[in-house]
């Protein structure tokens, strides 16, 4: 072929996302007298920017550039011969990096698996199946008799499920790969290989007879299941063990049986064994799960299995809500209200809000569930926005637990813990129940503190105190992560005379062993639960049944369902009543209410008791009385008369910077230019700040807030992008600032 190297090649521009900072796309040329296919958005191309080589994701062909076509540069390879993500997430990247003001290169490599950023292939892993050996399955008999719980526990699995479970499952569920070779080995299980297609592709039964349904839950599936096919927005709202879950599962089987998939989330703490094995057991087919916990391969190939609509469900945390899904059937947020749906860093999303954004485009019901719901959700479903469904009683027949608020003002403590509380601790263990006692600190203690001069100890990078730890010892900062040797005197006066302050679990934990020196104490908090398979070890014990107390952080709080729990108890309340933070009370009661929850979910009826010196507290009151809902609409009205989400809209504008000063600098002017970007009176914002965060130094930056309010969504949504551009044409030296759209935290 001879082409003459004419001046005008044939060319289309690209206009193409790449993964830096800057808020804006980039042209490039594109020859199109290569062969092939024609190029389209979503498609990755490697490119030169500057001196380095980038991958990129074209967002739009375009006959025409702003810039002058000489300067432009020709794209330097074309990755993909077909779009890796499909235009119904393009768009909703183009739509959330515009509403969360977030650069859409960044955006778009934040979505996709970390191999595809790389510039990587989609490759699928391949995978093993294990099944039982029935040959020698009356060899299995001697397994239970030794001691090879796990093994025998793994077996058990395996012979549950018809045609055997993925190696990928199996780790999910807390085995290791000695446990499967000692069971290999043994010859009581066969191997397969397959590829992950052929193996996503199996036919999905359930292999699990449930209890039928209750009316109540029937009648929340075929609301629903109505809707199938269309967009509806529901809020599920079912108090505590009300068999939430098992209405999710008879959800998704009517979507699957429509040919359709399943996007499930949940909370980051609530990706459990636990909900992973009723999901397997329920449905017998792969689950692909979506969760910063699994390797760079894994997460690929169930990205992919999603994409290419063989993995049929999909559970996963806030990031899942980005995954492509061939025939989205519905969308699932278990647990709406939880603060993890939120992301707190870089690109602030809320992936509870995309999931009702992302079943409008895609046309299928989006489900909301809590028994707790957040106080957004409610309010759009009094006006009408959600389909409210309630579940107003526990599943299977348990009662609700009775709550006491235990007034602590005027009592000894011992750690925390007044003797009344230790003598009902005794009174359910003496029953042979569990036991569940809640603080919200880990560590030992929250504070050092020198009994003759008063001096405590402080991070040296952070507004904050150094939490003291035994196991190891040393002393750690919560915010920064930064770690000391515990002092032996007082840095200050040489005094040896060191106390700690406050009560955390680890302290707990020891109070509790020499009160209950033959009782198993189990402690779940972030600390005890790093190991992989700890979590999963813990709750085994756990449902074993036998008496044992479980002392630990919000992660008892969540998605946990123990049936011989009887007894929880909350070490002090009182932490979230007075808070500067408008949202610290909903919080607080979402808590309370969450962990309360976990009592007396089987046959026997359970007690909860929250120490408190605030008793006639009105929202203590109401949460003695379980009475949610009431206790939603009472602060809402509160909300409204104040002009607080969700009656008004907020955007934070946050910056940061080693000195105060130049943080608020920037604020100062950035409220100085607000009013111009306003375009109309009618809808006024209100500016408040600049104000140091309420912990102002945080690894060494101070960081100060200005807090925009508008009862205009659209008002503020404007200012805010007008906003954005401002900052972007302005230099701001070492100030570093970001923009935060319906912030959950601002403070
Ligand atoms: P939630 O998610 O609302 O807290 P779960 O779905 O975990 O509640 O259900 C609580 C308990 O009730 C679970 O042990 C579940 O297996 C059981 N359960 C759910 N539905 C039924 C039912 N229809 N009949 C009997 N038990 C049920
Ligand atoms: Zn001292
Ligand atoms: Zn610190």
């Amino acid at each position: 072929m001879s082409s003459t190297s004419s001046a005008i090649t044939p060319h289309k521009i690209l206009s193409i996302a790449l993964p830096t900072p800057l808020y804006r796309a980039f042209d490039y040329i594109y020859p199109i007298n290569h062969k092939g296919n024609d190029i389209q958005p979503g498609q990755r191309v490697i490119v030169s920017f500057g001196r380095r080589t980038l991958t990129g994701i074209v967002l739009e062909i375009k006959s025409e550039s702003d810039f002058p076509i000489a300067k432009l540069k020709p794209v330097t390879l074309l990755i993909d011969t077909h779009p890796i993500l499909p235009p119904s997430i393009m768009s909703m990247a183009k739509w959330a990096s515009q509403y969360y003001c977030h650069p859409i290169g960044e955006v778009l490599f934040a979505i996709i698996p970390t191999a595809l950023r790389q510039g990587k292939a989609i490759c699928i892993a391949s995978t093993r199946r294990w099944s039982i050996n029935k040959d020698r399955a009356d060899k299995a008999e001697l397994l239970i008799k030794t001691n090879a719980k796990k093994q025998s526990a793994l077996y058990q699995a395996l012979s549950h499920s018809s045609d055997g479970l993925l190696e990928s499952t199996i780790r999910l569920l807390g085995y290791t790969s000695t446990h499967i070779k000692a069971l290999k080995d043994k010859r009581l299980i066969n191997e397969e290989e397959l590829d992950a297609l052929t193996a996503a592709a199996t036919e999905y039964n359930i292999s699990q007879p449930d209890w039928p349904l209750s009316e109540e839950q029937n009648t929340a599936v075929s609301t629903i299941g109505k809707h199938i096919g269309e967009y509806q927005g529901f809020l599920l709202q079912g108090v505590t063990g009300s068999g939430k879950t098992e209405v999710y599962m008879h959800l998704v089987d009517k979507v699957l049986q429509n040919n359709q998939q399943a996007l499930i989330l949940v909370p980051e703490i609530s990706l459990t064994p636990q909900t992973l094995a009723r999901f397997q057991n329920h449905f017998n087919c792969p689950i692909g799960t979506i969760h910063s916990g699994l390797s760079q391969s894994e997460r690929l190939t169930n990205w992919e299995l999603a994409r290419q609509g063989a993995a049929k469900i999909i559970i996963g945390t806030r990031s899942a809500i980005f995954t492509p899904m061939k025939n989205l059937g519905c969308i699932i947020v278990d647990e709406e209200h939880d603060t993890s749906f939120k992301q707190q860093e870089g690109f602030r999303y809320s992936a509870r809000d995309l999931a009702v954004a992302r079943g409008h485009k895609e046309k299928c019901p989006v489900v909301l569930g809590s028994a707790t719901p957040s106080f957004e959700s409610i309010n759009n479903a009094q006006c009408g926005k959600y389909k409210k469904i309630s579940l107003p009683s526990r599943a299977g027949g348990a009662t609700f637990p009775d709550i006491e608020l235990l007034d602590i003002k005027s009592r000894p403590l011992e750690g925390g813990l007044s003797r009344p509380l230790i003598d009902s601790i005794k009174h359910h263990l003496d029953n042979k129940q569990q036991v569940i006692v809640y603080l919200n600190r880990r560590g030992f203690a929250p504070a050092i503190m020198c009994e003759d001069c008063g001096w405590l100890a402080d991070c040296k990078h952070c507004d904050s105190r150094m939490t003291l730890h035994k196991h190891p010892a040393h002393l750690r900062c919560h915010h920064c992560d930064s770690r000391n040797a515990i002092p032996t005197s007082c840095p200050s006066c040489q005094s040896v005379n060191l106390k700690t302050l406050g009560t955390g679990t680890e302290k707990a934990e020891e109070i509790l062993e020499a009160r209950f020196p033959d009782t198993p104490i189990i402690r779940v908090d972030r600390d005890s639960t790093r190991k992989k398979s700890a979590m999963k070890n813990l709750v085994d014990e756990v449902n074993k049944g036998l008496p044992c107390i479980l002392v630990g952080t919000q992660m008892l709080a969540k998605g946990h369902n123990f049936a011989n729990v009887t007894l929880v108890a909350v070490v002090d309340a009182d932490g979230g009543l007075f808070s500067a933070d408008f949202r610290a009370l909903e919080k607080t009661a979402q808590l309370l209410i969450q962990v309360a929850g976990r009592s007396g979910r089987g046959s026997k009826k359970g007690q909860v008791i929250i120490q408190t010196c605030h008793g006639d507290h009105p929202i203590l009151q109401q949460i003695a009385k379980g009475n949610y809902q009431e206790l939603a609409e009472d602060l809402l009205e509160e909300r409204k008369d104040a002009c607080l989400p969700p009656f008004a809209y907020m955007t934070l504008l946050k910056a940061e910077n080693p000195y105060l000063s130049n943080a608020t600098h920037l604020l100062e002017q950035a409220k100085q230019i607000a009013p111009h970007f306003q375009s109309s009176t009618s809808h006024p914002i209100e500016v408040l700040g600049p104000i140091p965060a309420a912990m102002s130094r945080k690894a060494g930056v101070h960081r100060s807030h200005l807090l925009f309010v508008a009862e205009s969504r659209s008002a503020l949504q404007r200012l805010t992008q007008q906003l954005c551009s401002w900052l972007n044409d302005n230099k701001w030296g070492k100030t570093r600032w970001m923009i935060d759209v319906d912030p959950t935290e601002v403070n």
